[in-house]
């Protein structure tokens, strides 16, 4: 199909769609933007009490989806499951599973697959994962080697909604930026349905990116992922491990806020709206928020886009 004659299509339609300033009035032509927001599984419980006072808050602004991660190598695979089943029990929410394959066979990772389409769970975030820090990456002798591998998998264990990661800035271990861009196109292609993208501070860079997507004949939604940061300092060091830059206007903003966590709480707010209004103005109208189980700011986020919280929302 020509991607240019058909405007149907989400990325289509955010690249072309009308373009607006100033703070969103919602109106038929201005529908608030969808929203999902992204956990991890708690340690603790006074974590577990913390995420679910964040679920709680967070709930009304009726996401599309709530995702749980899954810790590096496998490591949160119960707390992962028993936080999404908790979800699907005690919620109307609709969970989304984080899933990697690496360091485990095949049938290890369909096994974890089958026990969520049992438990009623419809929706996988498929990813290939990390090597523990310091290693290079290796597929599991009988694993799935890469993330459109365990897509390919899925699809033949059920029917779920796959969603699957994209890289504006390219990930770090790729060959070029034209190989990881057909990566993600095989992910799409092998039958996931959109694409998550790794946080970005440069709103420029993720733009471009869905240009270069859309050339690739991409038609599926590359939803932002949102970063809403408030400890600068933590972001410098999990920016450096992800591939995500700091541009130096943000790291002029938060210099001198080292030992005033409020303002840096202030900063975060600003910056994290400004982006995503400028993404809004874009066309763009899902986003994808790291909440880092924390609600206050993806909450006041969500509100500047126009979002309000309903009374006849997801219930908890
Ligand atoms: C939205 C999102 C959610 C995430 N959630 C989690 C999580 O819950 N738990 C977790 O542990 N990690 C998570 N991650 C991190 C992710 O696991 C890492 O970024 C990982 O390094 C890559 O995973 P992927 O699914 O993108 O891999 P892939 O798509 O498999 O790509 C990995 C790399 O391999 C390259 N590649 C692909 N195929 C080949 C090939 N045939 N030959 C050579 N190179 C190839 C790609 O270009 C890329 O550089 C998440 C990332 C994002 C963006």
């Amino acid at each position: 199909m020509d991607a240019g004659a058909d405007s149907s299509f989400p990325l289509q339609r955010w690249l072309t769609g009308p373009r607006f300033t100033g703070l969103p009035a919602r109106s038929v032509n201005h529908p608030p933007p969808k929203l999902s927001f992204e956990f991890f599984p708690p340690r603790t419980e006074a974590l577990e009490q913390q995420l679910w006072t964040c679920i709680k808050r967070l709930a009304p602004l009726q996401p599309r989806f709530v995702s749980v991660t899954y810790g590096a190598g496998g490591t949160t695979q119960a707390r992962t499951h028993a936080t999404v089943v908790r979800l699907l029990r005690e919620t109307s929410l609709v969970p989304a599973a984080h899933l990697t394959c690496v360091g485990a066979p095949r049938d290890a990772v369909e096994d974890v697959a089958r026990q969520y389409w049992d438990a009623g769970v419809r929706h996988i975030v498929a990813l290939r994962g990390d090597a523990p820090p310091g290693q290079a990456y290796a597929p599991h002798p009988g694993g799935y080697a890469y993330a459109v591998d365990l897509v390919e998998g899925l699809r033949k264990v059920a029917d779920f909604d796959i969603s699957v990661a994209a890289y504006p800035e390219v990930h770090p271990s790729a060959s070029s930026p034209v190989g990881d861009l057909d990566n993600l196109k095989r992910k799409l292609d092998a039958g996931a349905t959109r694409a998550i993208t790794q946080y970005f501070f440069d709103t420029s860079v993720y733009l471009r990116f869905l240009d270069l997507c859309l050339a690739a004949g991409i038609k599926a939604p590359i939803v932002p992922g949102i970063m809403p940061v408030s400890n600068f300092a933590q972001a410098v060091k999990f920016s450096d491990m992800c591939g995500a830059s700091i541009p130096a206007w943000m790291t002029q903003l938060f210099q001198g806020t080292e030992d005033d966590p409020e303002t840096r709480r202030m900063l975060g707010l600003v910056i994290a709206a400004e982006q995503v209004r400028l993404l809004q103005a874009n066309g763009v109208d899902e986003f994808h928020f790291y909440t880092l189980n924390r609600p206050d700011l993806t909450f006041a986020i969500a509100h500047v886009l126009g979002v309000r919280a309903s009374g006849g929302g997801a219930s908890v």
